[in-house]
C-alpha cells in the first residue's frame, strides 16, 4: 500500500539551485503585510473617590472608570445645611449616575446619613449598608424624615437594610471594601446611647483598589482606635480619612500602623460654630510626614487612582460656606 502526502523528494543539490534561481531571476512574488494592529489596549480601569466639602460631615462618592460607584455617608441633614439636595443631586445629574451599587452609612448620625428619603428618589439603590438595624436607622432620622421614609417605603421597592461588622467584605469589580470594626459581638447599638459611644462604633472600611488602599473611618476617636489597632488586623493605606472630622481622633499608635501618605479631614462649619482640625492633631501629622487636606480649606478633595499611582486633585470653589457667612 502507498501513501501519497503531496510532497515530492527532490535532491538537495536541485533544490538549492532551484532556490538560487528564483532569487535571482524570477519576479518576486508580492509580498504580503499582516494588516496593522488597530485594537488599542483598553485604558487602565481607574478609581475616584470624592470628599464632598460639606462642612462639618462626611459624605464619600468611590466611582470607577468601568462603571461601579458606593456612596459612603450623605452629608449633614443639620444646621441649615441638606448636602443631598445642595450638592449630591446636582453632581450625579451631571455625571447621569443613576444608580448606586452601594450606600453605605458609617453611622447613623445626622452629618452622615443626610437625608436619604431624597437620595433615593433621584439614585437607585437596592440596600442601606450600615452599622445598625433598622429600627435604630428609623429612630436616627428626624421626626419630618421619619414619615417621608413611611410615605416612601410604600410607593417603590423596599430598601433593605444590611448590618455591617468586622469581616464582612464587599465587592464590585476590581473595587473591594473590607469592614474592619465594629466587631461582630460588639453592643447592640440600640444600647449605645452616649454619642462618643455611637461615633466609636461606626463602621471602618478598607477599601482596596489594586495595590492602592484607603482608610475611611467614620467618626472613630481615638478610643475606637485603639480597639482596632488591639485585633492585629491590616491598616496600612495610602490615605487616611480622619476619624471624626479630624477631632479627638488619630493618635501616634494610630499613625505609626496606618502609615498614610495623605491624610483628609471633613470639617468646616457646624451649626455656626467653625470645628476645625485640632491643632495637636495637625501637629502629629505632620511629625510623621502625612500631608493633610482639610475640605475646609481645599473644598472638595478627590483622589484619582490607577490601583499603582495615586494622585490628588483639589477643588476649592466646593468649599461650604454656611448660609450666615455668605
Ligand atoms: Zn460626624
Amino acid at each position: 500500500m502507498t501513501t501519497h502526502t503531496g510532497k515530492v523528494a527532490l535532491p538537495v543539490r536541485v533544490l538549492l539551485a532551484l532556490m538560487l534561481l528564483s532569487l535571482a531571476g524570477c519576479p518576486r512574488p508580492p509580498v504580503k503585510h499582516d494588516p496593522p494592529q488597530t485594537r488599542t489596549p483598553a485604558p487602565p480601569n481607574e478609581l475616584r473617590v470624592r470628599f464632598f466639602a460639606a462642612g462639618h460631615g462626611d459624605s464619600i462618592l468611590l466611582s470607577t472608570s468601568d462603571g461601579h460607584r458606593v456612596l459612603v455617608d450623605a452629608g449633614r441633614f443639620v444646621g441649615g445645611d441638606h448636602l443631598v439636595r445642595r450638592r449630591l443631586i446636582p453632581f450625579f445629574r451631571k455625571h447621569r449616575i443613576q444608580k448606586l451599587d452601594a450606600f453605605v452609612v458609617t453611622h447613623p448620625h445626622p452629618d452622615h446619613l443626610g437625608d436619604p428619603v431624597m437620595l433615593r428618589q433621584h439614585v437607585a439603590f437596592n440596600a442601606i449598608h450600615t452599622n445598625a438595624d433598622g429600627a435604630v436607622l428609623l429612630t436616627s432620622l428626624t421626626p419630618g424624615l421619619r414619615k417621608a421614609a413611611r410615605k416612601a417605603a410604600g410607593q417603590g421597592p423596599p430598601v433593605r437594610i444590611v448590618t455591617l461588622a468586622q469581616g464582612d467584605r464587599l465587592q464590585f469589580g476590581q473595587l473591594h471594601l473590607h469592614v474592619l470594626h465594629p466587631p461582630k459581638d460588639a453592643p447592640p447599638p440600640a444600647q449605645v446611647t452616649s454619642l462618643s459611644a455611637q461615633n466609636d462604633r461606626s463602621l471602618v472600611l478598607r477599601v482596596h483598589f489594586g495595590a492602592v488602599k484607603l482608610l475611611l473611618t467614620g467618626d472613630l476617636t481615638i478610643r475606637g482606635e485603639k480597639k482596632l489597632l488591639a485585633t492585629g488586623q491590616p491598616l496600612f493605606a495610602h490615605v487616611l480619612k480622619l476619624g471624626h472630622h479630624g477631632r479627638g481622633s488619630t493618635s501616634n499608635a494610630w499613625l505609626r500602623r496606618v502609615r498614610p501618605r495623605y491624610a483628609i479631614a471633613t470639617c468646616g462649619d457646624y451649626m455656626g460654630r467653625m470645628e476645625k482640625v485640632c491643632p495637636k492633631l495637625a501637629a502629629r501629622l505632620k511629625k510623621h510626614h502625612v500631608k493633610l487636606y482639610r475640605t475646609d480649606l481645599h473644598g472638595d478633595v478627590v483622589i484619582i487612582t490607577d490601583g499603582r499611582t495615586l494622585s490628588v486633585k483639589t477643588h476649592p470653589k466646593h468649599i461650604y460656606r454656611p448660609r450666615h457667612l455668605k
